[in-house]
């Protein structure tokens, strides 16, 4: 819930447009309140009308409408999934400045690299979170492989990979556009590497299905339950327990 929302967001407003022909020109992106939203996710985007732009077409998504969340269930502290919000062809989308474009293109000068991110977003459930220590593993028994972290304010780095600091959320994303691989939790990235065709192997467990917010071209890890619970949960602990970093690294082997 962030920025893998709103790039879903985006990539349902360039669809908007597409079904409306081309004369749409652009799609507002509305608040369940009936007002236009903004985001950072959208500013260089041209299908996504920002204020005082025209738009021809316009979608209600954003904070209390995810097409692919059914509701909030405030009492068992969980979400329930819908696995059928999908329009044909569907992909998330992130437009890039030309400046963030670079930062890839300056790594991958220096010659090829996967992107890797063990942390997951606080404000996620920790029924996501696989463990730094497994992703530590992965790293280590893929010595030769050049893994590069972005590192934000609160991110704790791994050893043994390139770490790159990063001041937000779409310079991490001008990393992934260019890595030959994607590797890290079901999160804002998994969506970024979907929205640039960046192979991905993603790490989903059993909080969210890889049916509800995953991609058909990664390799996706999960138990296919859609549990949805904000409090630590046995069964989303097994089915993280269930992947291994063996089983991580082997699928990383592929894109070497
Ligand atoms: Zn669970």
């Amino acid at each position: 819930m962030g920025w893998g929302d709103e790039l879903m967001a985006a990539g349902l407003a360039a669809h908007a447009v597409r079904e409306a022909g081309p004369s749409a020109g652009r799609c507002a992106i509305l608040g369940v309140d009936g007002r236009r939203r903004q985001h950072d996710a959208w500013k260089d985007d041209p299908l996504v009308a920002k204020p005082g732009e025209t738009a021809g077409v316009d979608i209600v998504n954003g904070p209390g409408a995810r097409p692919y969340i059914d509701r909030w269930d405030n009492a068992a502290r969980r979400w329930h999934f819908r696995t059928d919000w999908r329009p044909y062809g569907f992909r998330p989308r992130l437009v890039l400045s030309q400046a963030e474009i670079a930062i890839g293109e300056e790594l991958r000068a220096g010659g090829r690299y996967m992107t890797i991110e063990p942390n997951i977003n606080p404000i996620n459930s920790p029924n996501k979170d696989w463990g730094f220590d497994r992703w530590q593993e992965v790293v280590n028994r893929l010595p030769g492989v050049r893994f590069v972290q972005c590192l934000g304010p609160d991110s704790r780095p791994l050893h043994g990979v390139h770490h790159l600091k990063t001041d937000d959320f779409r310079q991490a994303a001008g990393v992934v556009l260019r890595a030959a691989l994607h590797v890290g939790p079901e999160g804002g990235l998994h969506h970024a590497a979907a929205a640039f065709g960046t192979p991905a192997v993603i790490v989903f467990g059993g909080f969210v299905s890889p049916a509800v917010t995953g991609y058909p071209d990664h390799h996706n890890l999960g138990s296919g339950a859609a549990c949805g619970k904000f409090d630590p949960c046995p069964e989303c602990r097994a089915a993280l327990d269930g992947i291994t970093p063996a089983q991580v690294a082997g699928l990383i082997e592929r894109f070497r």
